[in-house]
């Protein structure tokens, strides 16, 4: 088997989770399997090695499991992007629209440590109309620093989003769902 097809094995489906008609990518299968996930982190860390990276953001709250264990690995910071209303200090915010409504997400205006030009490695579990991830990358850049690269374990390519992700910043997917 290659990497990516123990890591895509190890991913569970739910039909019609959170909503009739979504098949919910479950990464819980994935993290609880010693092996597949030993393998996903060290392919991200055969990857990253070399990028001279300052810090691993992770989005709220799967892409967090992923960026605190891979800045580990790589001897750097971590750095959380959470929804409105859950960092304790100031804040800067990026809202992005939904299906319904908008949603915003936000990053601590301290968060590089005052590191000028720091690179920053945007890293989540799923991309899918991206406006989570765009949103982070913007985040990034107005909190003073480069992002680098934003990584995705999963990227479901029959949406688009990823798309309007690289005209920010080159994305690097694992696996992709055609
Ligand atoms: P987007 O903003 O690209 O539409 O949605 C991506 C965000 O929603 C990510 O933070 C991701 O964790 C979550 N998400 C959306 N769909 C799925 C899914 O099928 N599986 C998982 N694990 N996360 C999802």
């Amino acid at each position: 088997k290659t990497e990516r097809k123990i890591i895509e094995d190890s991913i569970r489906e739910i039909k019609d989770f959170p909503k009739p008609g979504i098949v919910f990518k479950d990464i819980t299968t994935l993290l609880s399997d010693k092996y597949a996930f030993g393998v996903l982190m060290n392919h991200l860390y055969q990857r990253y090695k070399e990028y001279n990276l300052d810090f691993i953001v992770g989005i709220d709250a799967r892409g967090f499991i992923f960026a605190s264990a891979l800045a580990q690995m790589l001897g750097i910071g971590f750095v959380p992007i959470r929804k409105h209303g859950k960092l304790p200090y100031t804040t800067i915010g990026e809202k992005y629209s939904l299906e319904y409504g908008v949603d915003e997400v936000e990053i601590h205006i301290d968060a590089f440590r005052g590191q000028k030009d720091a690179r920053v490695l945007l890293l989540d579990d799923l991309i899918a109309t991206g406006g989570t991830a765009n949103a982070a990358a913007t985040l990034i850049k107005q909190a003073g620093a480069e992002c680098v690269e934003a990584c995705f374990v999963v990227t479901l390519t029959f949406l688009d989003g990823y798309k309007e992700v690289e005209k920010k910043t080159p994305v690097y997917s694992i696996i992709e769902v055609k």
